[in-house]
């Protein structure tokens, strides 16, 4: 996980929630302002899921399975008044691997947005769009493991744990995305300051997936 600015609000979003009368029912919005605000966010995210960093797309048309859901940090169930505020929105994977060709949703727990559902203590969640130094509080291995930094052990447990970060198939995606960039650099494929320029996340529209993880382990 890692910090994400929201400078930059979506147009559409903001000329649907203009109108009062948009905002007395659920969180229904017509597909081409849900389309236009989900893709405002991917690009905010850089590409990235906003809690595993697995890489996700914009999208075009529909996806079945969904591969991604507009995500409110701070759920809909318990908090109403912030089902249409801009910056308790984000974009997490639907739980599984978004890359895979499958027909269906895998069955089984989720991680992510899907897995976590209404679960939300406000003294426990590391919020995205609010704490600048969220990438302090997580540690990872070249095997795909995540776990506490000493920075806040027992947020940063919560964290992991309602979001299933530990999930086997994270941690798989996680550990062959280092193997990648381990072995690009060990073959000179790849050299350190090119690694350092693909890792800096001032310059880029897209960071690569595992984001947070490449840094650490490569101790940038
Ligand atoms: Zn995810």
């Amino acid at each position: 996980m890692r910090f994400i600015d929201k400078p930059k609000r979506c147009q559409e979003f903001d000329n649907f929630i203009s109108n009062p009368n948009n905002l007395l029912g659920k969180w229904d919005l017509p597909t081409d302002v849900k389309t236009t605000l989900h893709n405002h966010l991917v690009e905010e995210q850089k590409g990235l899921c906003i809690y595993c960093q697995q890489a996700i797309s914009k999208k075009s048309g529909i996806d079945y399975p969904p591969k991604t859901l507009i995500e409110h940090l701070r759920p809909r169930g318990k908090y109403p008044e912030l089902t249409f505020v801009y910056c308790n929105l984000s974009v997490s994977c639907q739980g599984f691997d978004c890359h895979q060709k499958v027909d269906r949703p895998p069955k089984g727990k989720k991680f992510c947005g899907h897995g976590r559902g209404e679960e939300y203590d406000e003294n426990k969640f590391l919020n995205p769009t609010e704490l600048t130094d969220l990438e302090e509080y997580f540690e990872y291995s070249a095997d795909g493991k995540i776990r506490p930094s000493k920075k806040a052990p027992e947020k940063a447990e919560y964290m992991i744990e309602i979001l299933d970060l530990k999930h086997e198939t994270l941690k798989d995606m996680r550990k062959e995305q280092h193997l990648i960039f381990k072995e690009r650099l060990d073959s000179g494929l790849l050299t350190i300051e090119e690694l350092e320029e693909l890792l800096s996340d001032s310059n880029s529209s897209e960071l690569p997936p595992f984001y947070s993880m490449l840094k650490f382990l490569f101790a940038m």
